[in-house]
């Protein structure tokens, strides 16, 4: 049915109408003004408007225009009817407002209502159009939405992700077939029961909290999470998100969403993150129990329910440390240790990890594994309230050794080990025994860097020789003993280094590692002469340590004192030999004795008390020079002069086959600075000996001339000679070249040492050369007086250079 709207101000009008247009049946709608009719129209769809064309207020015209200005109803037909309006300017009016019709009173019945029922039939008609196209449009839209939401399947479908939608209160009404899987179940119950079920129970809470706030505010949802993958019951990590479809009055219509997998990579950051946390802690001891005891503290709760560390001790292994994360069943843990250790020879868990030393992992234990390894029904007990689930066991390595075993088992959180756990097991393990190396590392360097503290300031020289007979070590005093330097010596054969070593060595007493060695010693040839060490050495794996001490010295000082008993007694029982025979024959009543031989043997007592007395100055002489107490008074002396009157003296106990001469130089002499007393007793010495050691006879030259700022004293003789090794050691005190007199020549062996050390106290030289061919020369040398000198100075003879 339509609506047919009838204008007039007159009802009779308006009824005469309804008389007409009633066997339409159709519906009429009455308006009694212009603005009447307008309002009609608002509020009702009209299929054709009769409207009259004078009427107060808006007349027909002006209600037409403002009919056909709407949009909404401008295309309403407009039939004018009108009893006074027939001029033609009014009919014109009338169409250029859009009238279809313009009919004058009075007017055919039939003819008006026929002219209606066209246009109602072409209302209908037109009605009929939009509502098939209408229909139309929904068609192709409903089809349009069908593909894309096919498309959008689709493509939820192709994703590697778990995608799902939710209506806007939250409710799944989507899932992914990825996602389906991975749940194992169907998506009617998927529906039914929702996210719970799948949720990490320690995340639920989280999860539900943030995903209501979303619904409430409409904004976007992410959040971590561990969801339940039905093929192996363990959680995996993922990160979810949804976001909000909205339409276009800004209501959701919609969330999508998608749970992607993050396990490996959060399993990842989470190792390195753990691992870094292991290392600062494990470094942190240098004691290796506490370092094992922090490792099991640390795989609690982040790698397992518990764990226990054991370590090989003795060849059999002991628990070190066990942790739990249920305090109260820590005690069952320890127990179970202490009651049931392991078997070494198990064929699975620490012992067969610690024999292989490959890990074990066993991701799923079985209840009836567990019944088939326990001892006894406490066992099973124990294990059983333990709870084992899945089980990992690693070896604790350092320096290629086992030293233990980590155990890790996860009870009650219900997560299973797989080869990523294996590998942080390990890693972890690994890093535990890289600090405990490193700790045993520290403490050896520590140790061997004391050691070599100690071996810088003992006294003792100490050197290591390895087995293939190189010096490894040579130590500061061993440097100082024997003058050779730490770098000419350590990597060199010590044979190469110590002239003679392999037949010494063969010598010295070793003792196996630690005792004490009985030491022994024995004389080593080195570049500053012959040095006495008293050695002893300790046997090791890598070779031999020896120990030794600087006895020369001390051998020297014995030598000294055995030789100056020797010598000084012999010398001295010479001229008392003489004295007490010839006293002795003297004393006789009962001989006379002739004149001359009385006085022949007061002469001999005379001489040999003189030399008695001699050698008595000599020995006080040499004690005051060493202690440093002789004076020197030195003044200018005639060098020449002095040299005669010492001469004179030799002369008068030449002996018949020897002649003496001083050759002195031509040119003058200049005075010399010394000791006159002192310089006599030098000259008389060299002179004494030239005549001693000239057995055979010969001649004794001695030669005076000037030289470099001093005066040279020159004894020549044609006697023994001296070997040229000896010519420096002859001025030792108490060396004598030939201490058993053998060519029964005597003497302290003190004469060239005190003239070497009064030469030396007033800075001239002492030496000795070859005398070509055979025999000696002497040479003093004494520094010319090169000032007058204020006076005689007394000084102390101190440390006056050679
Ligand atoms: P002494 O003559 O009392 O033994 P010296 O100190 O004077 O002591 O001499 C030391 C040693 O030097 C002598 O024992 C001797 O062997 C050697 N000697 C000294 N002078 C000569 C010399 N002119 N010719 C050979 N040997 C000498």
């Amino acid at each position: 049915m339509a609506n047919i709207l009838l204008v007039d101000d007159r009802p009779e009008n308006l009824l005469a109408l309804e008389g007409i247009l009633l066997p339409l049946e159709q519906d009429l709608l009455y308006a009694h003004s212009g603005e009447d009719a307008l309002r009609l129209l608002l509020l009702n769809d009209v299929a054709v408007i009769l409207l009259d064309v004078q009427m107060p207020g808006l007349d027909g015209f002006e209600t037409a225009a403002l009919i056909k200005h709407r949009e909404r109803t401008r295309h309403i037909p407009i039939i004018f009817v009108t009893a006074i309006s027939k001029g033609e300017e009014h009919v014109f009016r009338g169409y250029s407002a859009g009238a279809v019709d313009y009919v004058f009173k009075p007017f055919n019945p039939d003819v008006l209502r026929s002219k209606v029922a066209v246009f109602i039939e072409l209302h209908e008609k037109t009605e009929q159009l939009r509502r098939q196209a209408e229909l139309l449009k929904e068609q192709e839209l409903a089809e349009l939405r069908r593909e894309s939401e096919e498309r959008y399947r689709f493509l939820a479908e192709a994703q590697p992700d778990q995608i799902w939608t939710a209506t806007p209160k939250g409710q799944l009404d989507y899932v992914n077939q990825r996602a389906l899987d991975y749940f194992d179940a169907s998506f009617a119950a998927m529906v039914e029961q929702g996210w719970t079920e799948v949720i990490h129970p320690e995340d639920l809470g989280r999860t539900l909290e943030r995903w209501q706030h979303a619904l409430d505010t409409g904004h976007l949802y992410e959040n971590e999470l561990r969801l339940r993958r039905a093929a192996d019951a363990s959680y995996r990590w993922h990160l979810t998100r949804a976001v909000p479809m909205q339409d276009r009055r800004g209501e959701i219509v919609k969330w999508f969403g998608s749970n992607t997998d993050i396990h490996d990579q959060k399993r990842a950051e989470e190792a390195q993150r753990f691992l870094v946390e292991a290392g600062a802690t494990l470094g942190g001891s240098l004691d290796y129990r506490t370092t094992l005891a922090a490792v099991a503290k640390m795989a609690v709760p982040r790698i397992a329910d518990w764990s226990r560390v054991d370590i090989l001790e003795h060849g059999k292994l002991r628990t070190l440390a066990v942790e739990h994360v249920d305090p109260a069943k820590l005690e069952l843990a320890l127990e179970l240790a202490r009651r049931y250790p392991e078997d070494p020879d198990a064929a699975q868990g620490p012992p067969l990890v610690l024999r292989t030393g490959s890990s074990e992992l066993v991701t799923e234990i079985a209840e009836e594994t567990l019944a088939e390894l326990a001892v006894d029904d406490l066992h099973l007990g124990l294990v059983r309230e333990l709870g084992f689930q899945s089980y990992m066991c690693v070896p604790l390595l350092a320096r290629d050794r086992v030293l233990g075993v980590i155990s890790f088992v996860a009870a009650e959180s219900g997560r299973r080990y797989g080869p990523d756990d294996l590998a942080l097991a390990e890693e972890l393990a690994r890093r535990a025994g890289t600090a405990i190396e490193n700790a045993q590392l520290y403490r050896e360097v520590e140790e061997r860097a004391q050691a070599a503290r100690v071996l810088a300031t003992v006294a003792d020289g100490v050197f290591l020789v390895d087995r293939e007979g190189v010096v490894r070590l040579w130590n500061e005093a061993a440097e100082a003993i024997t003058g050779l330097p730490r770098e000419g010596v350590v990597g060199r054969s010590a044979e190469e280094v110590l002239p003679g070593w392999s037949h010494l060595a063969a010598r010295v007493p070793i003792a196996g590692a630690p005792g004490p060695a009985a030491s022994e010693t024995m004389p080593l040839e080195l570049a500053g002469g012959e040095r006495w060490l008293s050695i002893s050495g300790v046997g090791f794996d890598e070779g031999t340590v020896y120990a030794f001490r600087d006895l020369t010295e001390e051998r020297g000082l014995e030598e000294m004192r055995q030789d100056l008993v020797a010598t000084v007694s012999h010398e001295l029982r010479t001229p008392l030999a003489a004295i007490y025979g010839s006293a002795l024959t003297l004393a006789r009543d009962d001989l006379e004795l002739e004149p001359a031989l009385n006085t022949k043997l007061l002469g001999v007592i005379v001489d040999e008390s003189e030399r008695l007395a001699d050698i008595v100055n000599d020995l006080l002489l040499a004690s005051q020079l060493d202690a440093g107490k002789l004076e020197v008074r030195i003044e200018h002396c005639d060098a020449r002069s002095l040299t005669e009157s010492v001469v004179e003296a030799a002369r008068t106990h030449l002996p018949e086959d020897l002649t003496l001469e001083l050759e002195a130089a031509e040119a003058d002499l200049p005075p010399v600075a010394a000791d006159e007393g002192q310089l006599r007793q030098v000259l008389g010495n060299l002179i004494d000996n030239a005549i001693k050691y000239s057995p055979d006879g010969g001649d004794v030259r001695i030669r005076l001339e000037p030289a470099d700022q001093c005066v040279r004293f020159a004894v020549a003789d044609r006697g023994l000679g001296i070997p040229s090794g000896e010519q420096a050691r002859i001025f030792e005190k108490f060396y004598r070249l030939d201490p058993h007199m053998t060519r029964g020549i005597g003497g302290t062996g003190l004469g060239l040492y005190i003239s070497r050390e009064l030469v030396r106290r007033v800075n001239g030289r002492i030496w000795v050369e070859p005398n070509d061919g055979q025999g000696s020369v002497f040479y003093v040398e004494i520094p010319a007086a090169s000032e007058p000198l204020g006076g005689n100075r007394p000084r102390k003879a101190a440390s006056a250079p050679a």
